[in-house]
């Protein structure tokens, strides 16, 4: 069996869904996974934040999403000869039903000024819960037997909103519940990215979490391969947004993949490649728009010619440097620090020691501001913003030294703050002011890879 999971990117319209079915239609009974039409999941996250101040506003973009699905379910139907007026308007019901309780959410935020976790999960999932119940629906006008799952009933988590963590034993044995349960020929299609935790509350995987929840379901069912398609031929060199000749790599290992996602590299959502590496089941990620292109291949494989394979960078990072106050005993300095980091749960991205100080490089988090505070008992804190790193992927041991002489020399060094590089791992980081980080990006790009 296959998992295909289609992004927001693959789900923009009733064309983009066209040809979605499309390549449905290549599988034998798959698993779809899909997210919420393109942009939805942001827009809705805005219409919450506007509820606290201006409901009037927040309605505003509630009634943006109801049409813009609206518009995309007549625009489907229209072309489609078996399309009946019940599908229809069970479309329609679904959109006003779900956007009714998007409005109610609204309401609770303003009456009571507040925007919980809890109510936050619940706001983000009607993306997917709109887009994978109305997909389904279509998709069985063109004649396929696709089924609407709701994943609320397969993906069950702890209760950490915004960032639940799955429970793997529930999760196997409803999927396998599920595929007993359906008949030989049904697809079933399930929504992404969320789920639900033991007291009934809906939760969700993080942000794009959607790349999770395939590779969960893929692990539950022993997939033959979980496929992430979306609008680029796989995980290249670097994003080719930014370098429009990057290239698509061919070949990447599940330590590479994992790196390159946790990184920046959006394409791929950084927890997606732990429960297909733990059951060795291949990650494909792939173009809809050029369904034979081999794209990416993720799996225990590792082709090393020395070089590096990838680049990646990101953005809002900050530096927290802590001296050690004469007090602290040096063994107790660096456990001390890194346990309020591991209480604010903030991962930590790039470290450098000396005898009596640590710098940190992080991700400019809302809880970075309390954990200043809590360091300050191990010494005095410095905090610079405007950070973003750089990584450097899939370089052989015996190339890593060259390496980082030619990085350096090709960038200005003078607003380089941390490096940081592994022998072992064949990976190199480098922590920098955020305002050269792109012209960097470039220049190490052409250097390595034309
Ligand atoms: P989806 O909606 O399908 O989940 P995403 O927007 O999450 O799609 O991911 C696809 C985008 O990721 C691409 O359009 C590309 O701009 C961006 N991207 C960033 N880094 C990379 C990379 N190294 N390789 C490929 N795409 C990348
Ligand atoms: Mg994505």
């Amino acid at each position: 069996m296959h998992i295909l999971k289609f992004g927001g990117t693959s789900m923009g319209d009733a064309e983009s869904w066209q040809r979605v079915l499309k390549i449905i239609r290549r599988y034998n009974r798959p698993f779809v996974i899909v997210s919420a039409t393109a942009r939805t999941t942001r827009k809705l996250l805005a219409a919450a934040e506007k509820a606290l101040t201006d409901l009037e506003g927040a309605r505003k973009i509630s009634s943006q999403v109801h049409d813009r699905h609206s518009s995309l379910i007549t625009n489907f139907i229209n072309h489609q000869v078996n399309a009946t007026p019940k599908i229809e308007k069970e479309c329609t019901d679904w959109i006003n039903q779900h956007i009714n309780i998007l409005e109610n959410y609204l309401a609770q935020i303003y009456e009571q000024q507040e925007l919980s976790p809890r109510i936050k999960d619940a706001v983000a999932s009607i993306g997917e819960r709109l887009s994978s119940y109305l997909f389904a629906r279509c998709g069985a006008t063109t004649g396929l037997s696709t089924r609407w799952i709701n994943a609320t009933e397969i993906i069950r988590t702890n209760s950490d909103f915004e960032k639940a963590s799955p429970q793997v034993d529930y999760i196997n044995e409803q999927a396998h519940a599920l595929m007993d349960e359906l008949g030989s020929d049904q697809i079933p299609v399930m929504g992404g990215y969320y789920g639900q935790d033991f007291d009934g509350n809906i939760t969700t995987l993080g942000f794009e979490g959607s790349d999770y929840s395939a590779s969960l379901i893929g692990a539950a069912l022993s997939a033959e391969a979980i496929e992430i398609w979306t609008d680029v031929s796989g995980i290249y060199t670097c994003d080719p947004r930014l370098i429009p000749n990057a290239r698509p790599i061919p070949q990447l290992s599940f330590q590479e993949a994992t790196e390159l996602a946790y990184f920046g590299a959006k394409v791929l959502h950084p927890s997606t490649t732990k429960p297909a590496s733990q059951n060795n089941i291949p990650i494909q990620v792939k173009n809809i728009f050029d369904p034979d292109e081999p794209g990416t291949r993720i799996s225990h494989k590792s082709v090393a010619d020395g070089r590096v394979k990838a680049m990646t960078f990101k953005e809002n990072c900050a530096v927290i440097t802590v001296t050690s106050s004469q007090t602290v005993m040096g063994y107790e300095f660096l456990a001390g620090v890194f346990d309020i980091l591991r209480w604010q749960r903030l991962p930590v991205d790039v470290v450098t020691t000396t005898e009596a100080s640590v710098s940190i490089a992080i991700e400019n988090d809302k809880a970075l501001g309390e954990a200043i505070e809590q360091l300050k008992k191990y010494g005095s804190v410095d905090l610079q913003t405007d950070q973003g790193i750089i990584s450097l992927v899939g370089c052989t041991e015996n190339k890593t030294k060259s390496l980082l002489r030619d990085v350096l020399g090709n960038i200005s060094v003078s607003t380089v703050n941390l490096v940081s590089i592994s022998q072992k791992k064949g990976n190199l980081n480098i922590v920098m002011n955020t305002m050269n980080i792109t012209d960097s990006v470039k220049s190490i790009h052409k250097m390595i890879f034309s």
